[in-house]
């Protein structure tokens, strides 16, 4: 088993060489590539919502199992996608969310790449047992900076800049109980209420100088911590996380810290545990592709390493789920993993 998934990641790692974006050794999780903002952020090389929307076209016309649906349009007009693999209603089913925040976009990158290597021979079969359901870009207006306030600070070059809200300067991830913006709706009304899901990752980025025992991290994760989830649904997401764990933290470049995370209901890891009771697991990834603050923000070097650690992240829950082996995952690790901390710049 443990053979099957070194095999994989190695082959992974080929694949991913043939993408636009060139892989970062291992060295660049300590400092960080663009730390401190010194290195430019150009965001032209990043898929725009039009170029995804044609990727994901493509994929579907060569991928017999691939299915999209709109699940509805975003404030500025903008159709929102679900990239669906749903070969039996029977089978357990994850859904995978990205860029809820506009400006957190390597998920994005990395679901794309993932969606890619669903259509290749490496991961026959493993479809056959789980249903996958990804949607990209949840906040396109966002992430097309085609919003109705002010980027004037923000700081990315490269043709376009990338906001957390949405067009309406709305934090869609703090919209999860009252459901008022048409992404959110979206999201709830033809996803989660329509769909049988077990299983949720949120991907996002936080800033780009988070450790844990005294490393920058590449990334943090958390299952839900409110009260009010049922606790079956929350050993479940510790089992998601888990997993993730594993698969990150034994490739050499991945460090993974704990989320230091509230109990709102309003985002999606709290909320949707306790409305669906689905098994929500936060990833938050290093760094972000453009903000007004610098501290936030990441240089490009580090796109290869942190794209390959969402598909790394995709592809071991999707197997483990697949294979039931995600229901005798061990989730002590929990009671030991550090809460990662703000390194304190000089
Ligand atoms: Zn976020």
């Amino acid at each position: 088993m443990k053979k099957t998934l070194l095999t994989f990641s190695i082959a992974g790692a080929l694949v991913l060489s043939a993408s636009p974006f060139t892989s970062t050794p291992a060295a660049a999780v300590g400092n960080g590539p663009g730390y401190g903002g010194n290195e430019t952020i150009n965001t032209s090389i990043l898929h725009t919502y039009e170029e995804m929307v044609s990727y994901l076209k493509t994929q579907e016309a060569k991928q017999q199992q691939l299915e999209l649906e709109v699940i509805g349009q975003s404030v500025k007009g903008r159709d929102l996608y679900l990239a669906k693999y749903m070969t039996n209603p029977d089978n357990p089913t994850i859904l995978f969310l990205t860029q809820q925040h506009g400006n957190e976009q390597l998920t994005t990158e990395g679901a794309l790449d993932f969606i890619k290597h669903l259509g290749t021979g490496k991961m026959k079969g493993v479809t056959d047992d789980v249903n996958i359901l990804i949607v990209p870009m949840l906040n396109a207006d966002g992430a097309m900076g085609d919003v109705n306030f002010s980027l004037d600070d923000y700081i990315a070059d490269g043709g376009r800049n990338l906001t957390r809200y949405n067009a309406l300067e709305v934090d869609l991830n703090r919209d999860h109980v009252d459901k008022i913006q048409p992404e959110t709706q979206a999201l709830h009304f033809n996803v989660m209420q329509k769909y049988d899901i077990d299983y949720m990752i949120d991907l996002h980025h936080q800033g780009a100088n988070s450790e844990r025992d005294g490393k920058l991290v590449s990334g943090s994760i958390l299952y839900p911590t409110t009260p009010n989830a049922d606790p079956e649904v929350v050993e479940r997401s510790k089992q998601l996380g888990a997993v993730v764990f594993d698969a990150v933290d034994s490739t050499g470049w991945g460090h993974l810290g704990k989320y230091a995370g509230g109990s709102a209901e309003t985002i999606s890891r709290n909320g949707i545990a306790v409305e669906y009771g689905i098994s929500t697991l936060l990833f938050e990834m290093r760094g972000m592709s453009d903000h007004y603050r610098e501290d936030y923000v990441l240089g490009q070097k580090s796109n290869g390493y942190l794209i390959k650690q969402t598909v790394t992240t995709l592809d071991a829950a999707v197997r483990a789920i697949a294979d039931g082996s995600i229901e005798t995952a061990d989730t002590s690790f929990w009671d030991t993993l550090a809460e990662q901390r703000t390194r304190q710049t000089e």
